[in-house]
């Protein structure tokens, strides 16, 4: 089903093939509804998992105890070296609380491939910096460094949370969680008045908010009787009853400043979902949903990678970079008793890999951006993107067309919806994604994801029908792709 419109097609009744019965309701479905009821019923119950998983899963941290939970809740094992393992198992890692690996074991030997669906579970925010409280003109200031690619004038005048650990010398670790609750108090940027804006709107849309000055208001109340700082002082006398922690400690916390607030339908007619942080946890969820609900046992290994880092470059112990992946399959190989680097090398060339992330869709406002016969549309289904990169392609990992020949037999086998992108006109920019680091590994990878519209923005918007098939899309590569 290439390049059609899932809407215009719902009688398309092939993903029954790819679904347990958790999606189908046989009431609905035999209750003189039509048939198109059933996929209908089935995309908004899969959203209404996938709005949750959004509106706690705010962070890389908060998404690895996510996943770990709803992994746990299907059967899967934390991996124990003392272990041996079958086929068939269910095992998870988790390295550094920032990034989480599933396997499902296959009948085939790890030798032969895996079959992997990889995406980062980190996106664009502000991080508070080592040294973030000050007062200036009576109010406590947080301090901030922004993280990843952000238009920064779309941080400021909107509702912000905070979320992150700060980590004492003991070792003991306080959560700090704040901005999502009801009755929880928000934090946010402050932008000059428009009536004295004058000369801030003569600047740039890159120049009119400066980095330096995303610094998010915390607090107007003076500590009684103190002369200097005493705003400061009474925020961090808060913070100190309250969390038990220092100002000192600080310089040991990860706080990371978020728009606030959970993920909600959009558009009257319902067909959309509006969220922070879509990019990439829309392709994280549906991924570890293919995992999680997988009726029945793989023939070969599949792997759901969850990294973090991929925002700024996917460096660090917790992005794509690290060896961490590497080491967990090294690992399997171990307790199967065939951890030679031969067999390590072998497993990781012979895999196939969707590295699972988003794409951007043609905005009707910015159509110019895009070149249309090859920009990703919402409602048609899973985005495969052969390139990324800027300019000449460059810094991009092309995938083989004999791979995608391969994908694209089964996509139309189960009549998955699916369609090609690529990121924007040719010179408007680029991007990247991790397909080009796991393709070290000489195994086949290539971009493939659900199409965003305001990506990076603190309201990312995503098709309800795309998240669905892109589901049933990942399900369908991992169990069948030969
Ligand atoms: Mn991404
Ligand atoms: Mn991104």
């Amino acid at each position: 089903m290439y390049n059609k419109n899932i809407y215009q097609d719902l009688d398309n009744t092939m993903y029954r093939e790819l679904l347990d019965d958790n999606y189908i309701d046989e009431d609905i479905d035999s209750n003189n509804f039509s048939r198109e009821y059933g996929k209908f019923a089935a995309i908004n119950r899969f959203c209404e998992g996938y709005k949750d998983f959004l509106s706690v899963a705010k962070t890389e941290r908060l998404a690895v105890i996510e996943i770990e939970k709803l992994a746990k809740k299907a059967g899967f094992k934390k991996f124990n070296p003392k272990d041996s393992v079958r086929p068939g198992d269910k095992i998870y890692f988790i390295n550094k609380n920032k990034n989480i690996i599933l396997y499902i074991l296959g009948y085939k030997e790890i030798i032969n491939g895996m079959r992997i669906l990889g995406a980062h579970i980190d996106s664009p925010r502000l991080d508070l910096k080592q040294n973030p409280l000050y007062e200036k003109k009576e109010f406590a200031l947080f301090d901030t460094h922004y993280y990843g690619g952000i238009k920064k004038y779309q941080y400021v005048t909107t509702p912000l949370a905070i979320h992150g650990v700060v980590v004492k010398k003991d070792g003991t670790s306080i959560k700090v969680d704040i901005g999502e609750k009801q009755d929880d108090p928000i934090v946010g940027i402050p932008d000059l008045l428009i009536h004295l804006s004058q000369d801030q709107l003569q600047k740039t849309a890159a120049k009119a908010i400066e980095g330096e000055d995303l610094d998010v208001i915390v607090g107007s109340r003076p500590l009684p009787k103190e002369e200097k700082d005493a705003v400061k002082k009474y925020l961090m006398e808060y913070l100190e009853r309250t969390y038990r922690f220092t100002e000192e400690d600080f310089a040991s916390a990860e706080l990371e400043v978020v728009p606030a607030g959970k993920a909600r339908d959009f558009g009257l007619d319902n067909s959309m979902i509006a969220s922070y942080g879509q990019d990439d946890r829309v392709c994280a969820y549906t991924s570890l949903k293919a995992m999680l609900d997988m009726h029945r046992h793989p023939e070969y290994t599949v792997c759901g990678l969850f990294v973090d880092k991929e925002e700024i470059g996917s460096y660090g112990a917790t992005g794509a970079e690290s060896v961490f992946f590497e080491n967990t399959v090294l690992e399997i190989l171990h307790a199967y008793g065939k951890d030679s680097i031969y067999n390590l090398r072998k497993a990781l060339e012979n895999s196939y890999m969707l590295s699972s992330d988003v794409n951007a869709a043609i905005d009707p406002i910015y159509a110019s951006a895009s070149d249309e016969n090859n920009a990703a549309k919402f409602n048609y289904g899973i985005v495969f993107e052969k390139y990324t990169g800027a300019r000449g392609k460059s810094g991009a990992s092309d995938a083989n067309p004999e791979y995608f020949a391969k994908i694209r037999e089964v996509m139309d086998r189960f009549k998955l919806h699916y369609q090609t992108g690529e990121l924007g006109a040719v010179d408007k920019g680029g991007g990247g994604t991790i397909a080009h680091i796991t393709a070290k590994y000489n195994m086949e990878v290539i971009d493939a994801g659900v199409a965003v519209l305001n990506m990076h923005s603190p309201m990312e918007i995503v098709s309800k029908a795309d998240v669905f098939e892109t589901y049933l899309a990942y399900k369908a590569f991992a169990l069948y792709t030969r």
